[in-house]
């Protein structure tokens, strides 16, 4: 996801401020005393009986990524050879980048690693964890990614539930807003199911995210925990079905299953509130 950030100040001191304290920071980052930490201050953490390691940099991240894997595990199994996640920060944004208002990605996960921007908030960061140790796990266990809507929903689920047991320890209220505009662009079941890229604009982008979730929420609810499993193991090993024929032959959706799944994706439906557990 984007992050996008507004550079309104036209003033021509106003930017020579902006400009000093991007340099500041500039010169900070690239010194190595931005806090990103060093080996040393790693933390390690276990899950499933040692099958999952985290080495997570630096350490005070560590109560995050526990907590995230710890919720990304009650859904998505552990990989079935014992396999370790490098968990680290990114250096702030360069600062040319925040003078011209360009996003970065919040967090990025390749291979075993996932590298997360600096964010005080305990809520956010949950979210960004989770959502990123999802992609993970799902990659160490199937055979190839799944379809994007399924992947990602998946993945926005999770890092919503992090975000709630987050939330929970923090004891702040949690509300979710939809993103910004995403009613312009949402899209139908057969575009959201058929999109093999987001790009576009933030809202558009917005837009398949928030869809992409709500989809995944109903085929979770509808399923249940163990077949949904199933058919993301179905949808992630070649040859791949269309991903109505399993849910049609194996679970016996007919139209009118579609038609309720179309409903839970629509800009009509209620605004849902963070799953509970
Ligand atoms: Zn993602």
């Amino acid at each position: 996801m984007l992050d996008g950030m507004n550079a309104k100040h036209s003033i021509l001191a106003a930017r020579a401020v902006r400009w000093m304290a991007g340099l500041l920071l500039w010169l900070a980052a690239e010194g190595g005393s931005a806090g990103t930490g060093g080996p040393d201050g790693a933390a390690v953490l276990e899950f499933a009986d040692g099958r999952v390691r985290c080495v997570v940099e630096p350490g005070p991240l560590a109560g995050a990524a526990e907590l995230a894997m710890k919720t990304a595990l009650r859904t998505l199994p552990p990989p079935e050879a014992p396999s370790t996640l490098a968990v680290r920060l990114l250096p702030p944004p360069p600062f040319y980048k925040r003078w011209f208002g360009a996003g970065s990605p919040h967090g990025m996960q390749r291979e075993d690693e996932i590298a997360l921007q600096p964010e005080a908030d305990g809520v956010k960061l949950a979210f960004r964890l989770g959502h990123e140790m999802s992609h993970w796990l799902v990659a160490k266990s199937n055979p190839r990614r799944p379809p994007l809507w399924l992947d990602e929903g998946l993945a926005q689920r999770i890092g919503a539930q992090a975000a709630a047991a987050a939330g929970r320890t923090e004891k702040r209220g949690l509300a979710r807003t939809p993103p910004d505009g995403w009613e312009a662009c949402a899209l139908t079941l057969d575009e959201l199911t058929g999109l093999g890229d987001y790009g576009g604009s933030p809202a558009a982008s917005g837009a398949f995210y928030w869809q992409a979730e709500r989809l995944v929420d109903a085929l979770c609810e509808r399923l249940g925990r163990d077949d949904f499993l199933a058919y993301l193991s179905i949808l992630s090993t070649p040859p791949v079905p269309g991903w109505q024929a399993p849910l049609r032959g194996r679970w016996w959706f007919n139209d009118s299953d579609f038609e309720a799944l179309a409903r839970a994706i629509a800009p009509s439906t209620p605004n849902p509130t963070v799953p509970p557990k």
